[in-house]
């Protein structure tokens, strides 16, 4: 593939801006790729990685010929990075982020982008639990949708951006911060937030029950402690960032929660197994569409 933007620079090489460097090369999407971090040894760690052709400490210095500037780096940052990188910006460049909240996002960075340059917030729906620059993997994006939210951008730059992520190997979809918000409140915020209770009260048992648990966790606990394993500061900005839709699937969860219990109480198998038989159709459709 033709390189879609001359030079890109990444924000934030963990998990995602890794993955990213390294599908770019890939797919030879763009011919030169700068790193940026805030971190102490990172830039070190990168290097040895062999992930991008420089790297930069200074974030104003990364993104001054860039074409395309991607924020990687948690929700919570995303501000104050956005104010003291778009004064440094090349005119017509484009800055996206992979934030896992969108209104939070547009909110925080808006008000800091220049009419000098395009701004398309974004968001792959790819990750795993680790994080890091050694985290990512080249192929972490093939096949999963990467959500772009056009905003005010000229159609050909909103269009330019989208076949830089599917030269990645996502499949790109348009959608509006709010509707996002609410689809990943269920989807992502709330399933990791109940992995980190369910692991926290294994943690809160008393200490033969918790070694027990820990020693026979093959039967799904095992699953929830990978998800709870997942980056802490990038899941607590994730929960403050979008507070609102994910106290919403919250509330729906605790009546479907109570619907269960008050079932296993009374005894009313049907009631469980009629709910189950539908879960399982929901797991059909997942792997039926390409994303299980
Ligand atoms: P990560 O592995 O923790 O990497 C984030 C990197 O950004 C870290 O090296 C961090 O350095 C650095 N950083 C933090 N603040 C910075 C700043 N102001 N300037 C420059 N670098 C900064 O996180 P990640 O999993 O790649 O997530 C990155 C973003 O993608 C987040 O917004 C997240 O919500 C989103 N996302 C994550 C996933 C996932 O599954 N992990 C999936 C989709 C989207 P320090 O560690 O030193 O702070």
């Amino acid at each position: 593939m033709a390189p879609i933007f001359e030079k890109i620079t990444i924000i934030g090489i963990g998990l995602i801006g890794s993955s990213i460097a390294m599908a770019t090369r890939r797919a030879a999407l763009a011919t030169y790729i700068c790193g940026c971090d805030v971190g102490l040894d990172i830039g070190e760690r990168v290097s040895k990685l062999g992930l991008v052709d420089r790297f930069e400490a200074d974030p104003a210095r990364a993104v001054a010929d860039a074409d395309l500037v991607i924020m990687a780096v948690p929700v919570g940052a995303m501000a104050h990075l956005s104010a003291k990188i778009v004064p440094h910006m090349k005119k017509g460049a484009v800055l996206t982020d992979t934030g896992s909240t969108k209104r939070s996002v547009v909110r925080d960075v808006s008000p800091h982008v220049s009419d000098c340059i395009h701004w398309v917030p974004s968001h792959p729906l790819a990750g795993t639990e680790h994080s890091g620059p050694e985290a990512g993997v080249t192929n972490l994006f093939d096949g999963r949708y990467w959500l772009v939210l056009p905003l005010v951008a000229p159609e050909e730059v909103v269009a330019k951006f989208e076949s830089f992520v599917t030269g990645l190997g996502s499949v790109s979809e348009r959608m509006d911060a709010e509707y996002h918000d609410k689809v990943t409140a269920l989807t992502s915020h709330l399933p990791h937030l109940i992995a980190y209770t369910i692991v926290s009260t294994a943690v809160n048992l008393e200490q033969q029950l918790k070694n027990d648990v820990i020693r026979f966790s093959a039967s799904g606990f095992r699953d929830f402690t990978r998800l709870a394993s997942s980056d802490p500061v990038m899941w607590r900005d994730v929960f403050l960032n979008n507070d609102l839709a994910v106290l919403e699937m919250l509330q729906r969860f605790s009546e479907d929660l109570s619907y269960l219990q008050r079932a296993i109480r009374w005894q009313e198998g049907d009631k469980l197994e009629k709910l189950f038989h539908r879960t399982r159709e929901i797991r059909r459709s997942i792997i039926d569409a390409g994303q299980s």
